[in-house]
């Protein structure tokens, strides 16, 4: 490459960096901006489920929940698309540092238990008893084990149980989300960790989505140095199992 052309290919580089970035920015912006007005929604309508403004017929009360999940819905999908602006951007840095697992998984247990109960499905976690140390960024890795908790539950009829089990060997920590939901269709399994992918069972079921979730989720393991893999039957469940290793071994690059 000449020293010209060299020049002519630097300027296109850096005019497609700043592109990028605006339009990140631009996501951004919007992101935040919906999410704020979704959440003036959701206090207002909470106001009138709660009867601040008078007693409501059982039909009213219903309706008004409704409106209530959906609004929980859309901040969902929002909340993903944020992510998704954050952690697709290659200059993002992680910042990583020595946490508990097992803490952090209860944290998020504790968060979801009223969205399970809401749904009429029992969320189980059998606490171990020692900590698990991993080396992780804790705002990403939180989001991974959000993504695939709310996933159990959103993708389960009432009635049924969504167990999160942790355990470790000498070097990596193990977590498994299992549910007894509507599974994924085994023709549409290898599509799964794709972005917008979402499976025909589930748009029948949860009209709304990003299909975001498990792409996020996947780029995260991995640049914690984890794997992440899934079993799936159609109808029958779905068990996510992740492995990150363990803050003793060898640390994951920022
Ligand atoms: P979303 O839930 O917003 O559609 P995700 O990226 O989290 O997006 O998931 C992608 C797709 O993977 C879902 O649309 C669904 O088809 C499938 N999926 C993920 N988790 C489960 C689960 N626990 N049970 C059944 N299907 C699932």
């Amino acid at each position: 490459m000449t020293e010209s052309e060299k020049e002519v290919y630097e300027a296109e580089i850096k005019r497609l960096q700043t592109a990028n970035q605006n339009k990140a920015d631009l996501i951004s912006i919007s992101a935040h901006e919906l999410r704020t007005s979704l959440s003036a929604v959701k206090w207002l309508l909470k106001m009138l489920v709660d009867g601040d403004f008078g007693t409501l017929s059982e039909g009213q009360h219903s309706l008004l929940e409704r409106a209530i999940l959906s609004n929980d819905r859309m901040v969902s999908l929002v909340n993903d698309v944020l992510t998704l602006n954050h952690t697709d951007n290659a200059t993002i840095k992680y910042d990583f540092s020595e946490l508990d697992l097992v803490s952090l998984v209860d944290e998020v247990i504790f968060d979801f238990r009223s969205e399970g109960f809401k749904r009429g499905v029992e969320l189980v976690f059998i606490k171990p008893a020692n900590q698990m140390i991993v080396f992780a960024d804790q705002l990403k890795l939180r989001v991974v084990i959000q993504n695939l908790i709310e996933n159990g539950i959103k993708y389960s009829e009432p009635g049924k149980r969504v167990s999160v089990a942790l355990s470790a060997d000498e070097k990596n920590a193990t977590l498994l989300v299992k549910d007894g939901g509507i599974g994924i269709p085994e023709s549409e399994q290898q599509n799964i960790f794709n972005k917008f992918f979402r499976a025909t069972n589930a748009i029948k079921k949860e009209m709304v989505g990003s299909g975001l979730g498990l792409y996020t989720t996947k780029q995260i393991i991995e640049k914690h140095g984890g794997t992440i893999a899934f079993e799936s039957k159609e109808g029958v469940g779905t068990t996510f199992t992740i492995t990150i290793p363990l803050a003793t071994s060898e640390k994951p690059a920022s």
